[in-house]
C-alpha cells in the first residue's frame, strides 16, 4: 500500500478555507471586494451574530448568468485572470478565484444572481461545498450572496473565533476600508437589525469624496483634526488624510492604509508615517486614511491569503516618500508653543513650566499600548517639572489669598512666601482622589441629567462605548446610544460636570483607550476613568471667589498627593522669600 493519499476534496477545501477565510470579516471583505469587481454602484450588507449567524451581500453589479454561477463556486475560478502574469498587472481585488469556494466549503451558501439580457434569474444553495438545489430567481440586477451558519462543520476554527464585540468591530472596520476607498460607491451596513454605516455614492471630484467619507468613518471629532496630504515621487503617488500634530490620539485604531486602493497592514507604511512625525508625535498617534499608488508591478499582494499585506519592490523610496510628504505637510500646520516661558536669560533660574508644545501637553493624558492585548499603561509621565519642591511642606502655614492670575493661578501668601496654584492641576487632584474613595467605598453619587448629553463617535468608538457600558455604569456613568454612533450621557458621577464639548472628548478619548473590558486590572480602569473625568470636568469654570480658593486648598491638604495633578504635572510650587529676595538684590529676606 502506498503511503502517501491525494487528500479527498472536502478536506482539501477546508485546507484552503483556513487560508482565505479566518474570520466573518474576512468572508464579508471577500464579498465586497467581488460586488466592487462586478461594478457595484450600491453594496447592502447585512450580518446577524456578529458574522456567526449570517452575512449578506447584496450588490447591483453586473450579475452572472446560470453557467458562471456553477462555475464561481469552484477552486480557481475566477474571470480575473488568464496568465500567470496577470497576477500582476491586475486592476482587480480578485483574482485566485478562491474565496466563494472557500466560504462555500465552511458555511451555507446561498447565490442568487441575475445578468442583463438573460431569461431569469438563477440562484444556487449548498453547505460544506456540496450543491443542495438549484433553482430559478427573480430578475434583480446583481447579485446577492448569502453566507450563513459560519463554520458550521469546522468547530476547532470556530472555537478560534474572538468575541462578538472584536468580530463586529472588525465587521465594522471592514466596511470602513471599503468605503473610504471607493466613493464611488454606497454602502450600507446592518447589524443585528440596525443601521451601523449608510454612505451615498459620491459624485463629486476625488477631495471632495474623501472628504465626505472620511467625515463618516472618522466620527466629528477626529475628522476636524485631519490635515491633507498630497506627494508624488517617480512612479508613486501619496495622498489622503493625517492628524495635525496637534490632535494625535492615544491608539493606532484610526489607521487606515492603502495601496492602489486595497486596505492594508504595512509595517512600512506605518513607520513612514511616523517617521514623517518625528518628534511631534510623543507617544500619541495619528490618525489617517492614507492612499498610496504605485504601478501594479511595483508591488506582490498574492503573498497573503487574505491580500492584507503586501511586498514592495521600491521599499526605500516609498518609505521616504511617505515620511517626507508627511514631514513637509505638517510642519506647516505646526502649532506654535505655548506663550508661557519667561525670557530665558534669567540666571538659570528654572521656576516657569518648561516651554512645551501644546501637542506635547496633550500627551499628558495617560498613553496606552495600543493595538494588541494589553491596552491599558500606566498614565505616561511626564518629564518632572524641573525646579525642586520647596523643602517646606505648604500646608505647614497659613495661607492668606492674594488673587487670581490669568484665571488659571491662584496665588497666597504664607510666613514660607509666595505659593502659586496651578488651580486646575489643584482641583484635578482633589476631584480625582474624591472620586477613586467614593468608588473603592462603591458609593459614587449619581447624578442624572436633565437633558442628556451627545457625542458623535465612529462606528467602532460606539462599539467599544458600547462594550464598557456596565462597567461605565459602575463608575457612575449611564451612557446609551443614539442612531448607530451617539453617544448619550445620561447619568454622571455629581462631583463632576461636563459641558457637552468636553463630554464629548472624554468618551471619544475613552473609545480609543478602552480595549477588551475582560482584560483589564480594575484599578486601571478607574485611575483612566478618574484622570479623564477629572480632566474633562472642570474646564468650564475658571474665574474662581476667595472662599472657593481656601475651600480649595483646604480640599488639597486633605489629598495623599497634593503637589501632583493625576497626570503628573505640578499643582504648586513655592517663591520663598529668600528667592524674590535675591532677585531683588536684597541681602535678606522678606
Ligand atoms: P475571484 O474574485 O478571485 O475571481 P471568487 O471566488 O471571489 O474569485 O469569485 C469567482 C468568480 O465569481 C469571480 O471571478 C466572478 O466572475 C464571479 N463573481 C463572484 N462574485 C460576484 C458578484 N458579486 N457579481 C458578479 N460576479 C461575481
Ligand atoms: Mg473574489
Amino acid at each position: 500500500m502506498p503511503e502517501i493519499k491525494v487528500l479527498p476534496e472536502d478536506v482539501v477545501s477546508k485546507i484552503a478555507a483556513g487560508e482565505v477565510i479566518e474570520r466573518p470579516a474576512s468572508v464579508l471583505k471577500e464579498l465586497i471586494e467581488n460586488s466592487l469587481d462586478a461594478g457595484a454602484a450600491k453594496i447592502e450588507i447585512e450580518i446577524k451574530k456578529a458574522g456567526r449567524g449570517l452575512i449578506r451581500v447584496h450588490d447591483d453589479g453586473r450579475g452572472m448568468d446560470r453557467e458562471d454561477l456553477r462555475l464561481a463556486l469552484g477552486r480557481h475560478a475566477t474571470s480575473k485572470l488568464n496568465v500567470f502574469d496577470d497576477l500582476y498587472s491586475l486592476a482587480t481585488f480578485g483574482f485566485r478565484g478562491e474565496a466563494l469556494y472557500s466560504i462555500f466549503a465552511v458555511s451555507r451558501l446561498k447565490m442568487s444572481s441575475f445578468r442583463a439580457g438573460a431569461a431569469s434569474g438563477f440562484a444556487i444553495e449548498g453547505e460544506g461545498g456540496r450543491v443542495v438545489a438549484e433553482l430559478p430567481a427573480p430578475p434583480v440586477t446583481g447579485t446577492t450572496i448569502e453566507a450563513a451558519d459560519l463554520f458550521f462543520n469546522t468547530p476547532a476554527r470556530a472555537k478560534f473565533m474572538k468575541s462578538d464585540a472584536s468580530e463586529r468591530a472588525q465587521i465594522i472596520r471592514t466596511v470602513e476600508e471599503a468605503a473610504l476607498a471607493n466613493c464611488g460607491t454606497a454602502f450600507r451596513l446592518v447589524i443585528d437589525g440596525s443601521e451601523i454605516l449608510s454612505v451615498p455614492a459620491l459624485p463629486g471630484g476625488m477631495w471632495e469624496n474623501l472628504k465626505n467619507r472620511a467625515a463618516a468613518v472618522f466620527g466629528k471629532s477626529v475628522y476636524a483634526g485631519l490635515a491633507r496630504l498630497e506627494g508624488k515621487a517617480e512612479g508613486m503617488a501619496v495622498y489622503g488624510f493625517v492628524s495635525r500634530p496637534d490632535a494625535l490620539g492615544a491608539t493606532r485604531l484610526n489607521q487606515y492604509f492603502f495601496v492602489n486602493r486595497r486596505p492594508v497592514g504595512s509595517a512600512i507604511l506605518r513607520q513612514a508615517l511616523y517617521r514623517g512625525y518625528g518628534h511631534m508625535l510623543t507617544g500619541r498617534h495619528p490618525a489617517c486614511a492614507l492612499f498610496l499608488e504605485l504601478d501594479p508591478g511595483a508591488f506582490d499582494a498574492n503573498i497573503h491569503p487574505q491580500k492584507r499585506d503586501v511586498k514592495f519592490s521600491g521599499e526605500n523610496e516609498i518609505f521616504k516618500t511617505i515620511s517626507n510628504t508627511v514631514y513637509e505637510e505638517l510642519l506647516s500646520k505646526q502649532t506654535p508653543a505655548v506663550q508661557f516661558a519667561p525670557p530665558a536669560a534669567e540666571g538659570g533660574n528654572k521656576f516657569s513650566a518648561p516651554d512645551v508644545p501644546a501637542y506635547r501637553e496633550a500627551a499628558a493624558a495617560p498613553a496606552p499600548a495600543a493595538e494588541t492585548g494589553g491596552l491599558f499603561s500606566a498614565p505616561a509621565q511626564l518629564p518632572q517639572a524641573q525646579e525642586a519642591f520647596p523643602a517646606e511642606d505648604w500646608r505647614a502655614h497659613e495661607l492668606a489669598y492674594l488673587g487670581q492670575l490669568a484665571k488659571s493661578y491662584l496665588l497666597f501668601e504664607s510666613a514660607a512666601g509666595l505659593l502659586v496654584v496651578d488651580q486646575h492641576a489643584a482641583q484635578e487632584r482633589v476631584l480625582f482622589e474624591k472620586y477613586l474613595e467614593e468608588f473603592s467605598q462603591g458609593a459614587i453619587k449619581v447624578q442624572p441629567l436633565l437633558v442628556p448629553l451627545e457625542a458623535e463617535l465612529s462606528r467602532s468608538q460606539m462599539e467599544t462605548v458600547l462594550k464598557w457600558s456596565g462597567w461605565l455604569k459602575t463608575a457612575g456613568f449611564e451612557i446609551d446610544q443614539r442612531g448607530p454612533a451617539v453617544a448619550l450621557l445620561r447619568a454622571a458621577p455629581s462631583l463632576f460636570y461636563f459641558t457637552q464639548p468636553a463630554f464629548a472628548e472624554f468618551i471619544g478619548y475613552l473609545s480609543e483607550v478602552l480595549g477588551e473590558p475582560g482584560k483589564a486590572a480594575e484599578d486601571i480602569k478607574r485611575n483612566i476613568i478618574a484622570t479623564m473625568a477629572c480632566k474633562k470636568s472642570i474646564k468650564a469654570r475658571d474665574f474662581v471667589k476667595p472662599q472657593e480658593a481656601a475651600r480649595l486648598m483646604a480640599d488639597l491638604k486633605k489629598t495623599k498627593d497634593s503637589y501632583h495633578c493625576p497626570h503628573g504635572r505640578p499643582t504648586l510650587f513655592y517663591l520663598s522669600g529668600t528667592e524674590i529676595a535675591r532677585r531683588f538684590q536684597r541681602s535678606s529676606a522678606l
